[in-house]
């Protein structure tokens, strides 16, 4: 635990006040500053193993593995692929969506990151040859490596969705919070979704708008925003007095994994609003953006033949197609691996995580490439897919990967650490943190709590943290 977690936990416990908080989150920036510099200049390197490493993104994941490898080796020699000079801070676009952020305030520079002794190619990689240990970006150049990091994240697919084209977000009740282009680092979905709050509530103010919020079948990066729209979109016309209908139509089972805060949203957080439907294993496959039609996938069963030796009727499965009348929509695309991970020998070839990276678990080592390490996103792992887990493989991953080039066993293992600041009104949220096992809390708090303390947290905490701390591989 960083000794600024440390301090943030002994404050919550010492009960502080309203004010008291604020005022220690105002400084936030300063003290996280402060801190980046004093245990960067202090800390000793770890190791002289040596090896040529190659590091694939430029987000999160990539950033805080070179960082922290840049401290741990005492001559790196990092080489980082990478299309983007500029950052999104991407949980941050929820904030923008509610209006709390600039869009502005979410985009930082690789030019501040990467260090001049770190070689960058600014560019992609088309191609893993892992039997080969090379890469071959977009622009034909082959580049050798000893060891490989993969920190490609995911990507979307608005495409998926029959009638549906990325230009037609903003446009006919469209909105999605993820929007964004990470090689161009522009982040448009925050922006487009505050102007859709806005047109909702003016809606709202003539009549009862029907609002659909939907979730994908595949797995999703930060798997609470589709929820956070939901409720922050409908609190925003609370505070006014105004009220729509919403529909909350996902691919899963249940409102969220972990049970405490899956128990909170139904009996606290979805009666509070009473205006909320929940359509469980309903798939957005189609639209009609001028009909304003929404049609959905979802698995009917329905009684076949009586089976004789069995003594019970067969259950036919059928999928059937459900169209819904909106007035507005909040979409969330299917994501996947990027193409060049997807295709290529070190994706999962079948199973429930094809195409995803395949890393192991809890070492994040490759299955089949020793030589190979994940980070963030792109892993083909049971949980994850926020930068919070990114931020925990981290130190894992190098630590792991360090053992590799000294020839040593693997030691360092992730325990599937994820996390949710789930907004369900504004100035509350619920702090849903778990891993493998389940519940994981890193505070002494009840988890599955609305609490003010995490909205002001990660409004005013997060973010400078982020920059100041986790992309210099501090925290
Ligand atoms: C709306 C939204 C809300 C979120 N909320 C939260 C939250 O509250 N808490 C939380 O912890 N997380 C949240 N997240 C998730 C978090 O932002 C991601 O999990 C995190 O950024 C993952 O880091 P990454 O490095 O794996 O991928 P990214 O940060 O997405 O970076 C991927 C990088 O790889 C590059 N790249 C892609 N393909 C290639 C290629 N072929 N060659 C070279 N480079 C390539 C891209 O240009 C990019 O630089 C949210 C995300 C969104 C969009």
């Amino acid at each position: 635990m960083s000794k600024l977690e440390q301090n943030i936990i002994e404050t919550i416990q010492e009960g502080m006040s309203r004010r008291q908080a604020l005022k220690f989150m105002a400084l936030s920036p300063v003290a996280a500053g402060v801190l980046a510099s004093s245990s960067a200049s202090t800390e000793a390197k770890a190791s002289d193993a040596k090896g040529k490493i190659v590091i694939v993104g430029g987000g999160a994941g990539a950033i805080m593995a070179m960082a922290r490898l840049r401290r741990a080796l005492s001559a790196p020699d990092i080489t980082i692929i990478a299309p983007n000079e500029k950052h999104i801070y991407q949980p941050g676009q929820v904030f923008v969506a509610a209006g709390e952020y600039a869009p502005e305030d979410i985009i930082g520079s690789n030019l501040d990151l990467i260090p001049d002794d770190v070689k960058w190619i600014k560019d992609e990689v088309s191609t893993f040859d892992p039997d080969n240990n090379h890469v071959v970006t977009r622009s034909g150049e082959i580049v050798k490596y000893d060891f490989l990091v993969v920190a490609t994240g995911l990507v979307y697919h608005y495409e998926a969705i029959e009638g549906l084209s990325i230009d037609m977000i903003g446009k006919n009740g469209i909105s999605s919070v993820y929007l964004n282009d990470l090689e161009k680092g522009t982040a448009q979905g925050g922006e487009i979704t505050w102007k859709w709050f806005n047109d909702v509530k003016a809606a709202a103010a003539k009549g009862k708008p029907r609002v659909i919020c939907t979730q994908p079948a595949t797995p999703i990066k930060c798997g609470g925003a589709p929820q956070k729209i939901l409720y922050l979109a409908n609190d925003f016309l609370k505070r006014d007095g105004l009220t729509a209908d919403f529909t909350f139509a996902t691919n899963g089972d249940k409102l969220f994994g972990v049970p405490d805060v899956n128990e909170t949203l139904n009996k606290v957080v979805q009666p509070r609003y009473g205006n909320i439907t929940n359509k469980f294993k309903h798939n957005l496959v189609a639209i009609d953006a001028e009909k304003k039609i929404a049609t959905f996938e979802t698995k009917k069963l329905t009684q076949g033949a009586y089976d004789e030796d069995l003594e019970e009727y067969e259950m036919i499965e059928e999928t059937i197609r459900i169209p819904m009348e909106y007035d507005f929509i909040h979409i969330v695309p299917p994501m996947s691996a990027p193409d060049a991970v997807k295709n290529s020998p070190l994706a999962w070839q079948k199973g429930t995580a094809a195409g995803w990276l395949e890393v192991d678990q809890e070492t994040l080592q490759h299955n089949r490439y020793p030589n190979v390490f994940g980070i963030g996103d792109v892993c083909g792992i049971p949980l994850g897919k926020t930068g919070g887990s990114a931020r925990h493989h981290g130190p894992i991953m190098v630590a792991n990967l360090i053992a590799q080039m000294e020839k040593k066993a693997l030691t360092e293992k992730f325990d599937g650490y994820t996390v949710c600041p789930l907004k369900t009104q504004y100035g509350k949220i619920i702090l849903a943190e778990f891993n493998y096992l389940g519940a994981a809390p890193s505070f002494p708090l009840a988890v599955g709590e609305e609490r003010w303390i995490w909205w002001a947290f990660d409004l005013y905490m997060l973010k400078p943290m982020y920059w100041h701390l986790m992309m210099r591989g501090l925290m």
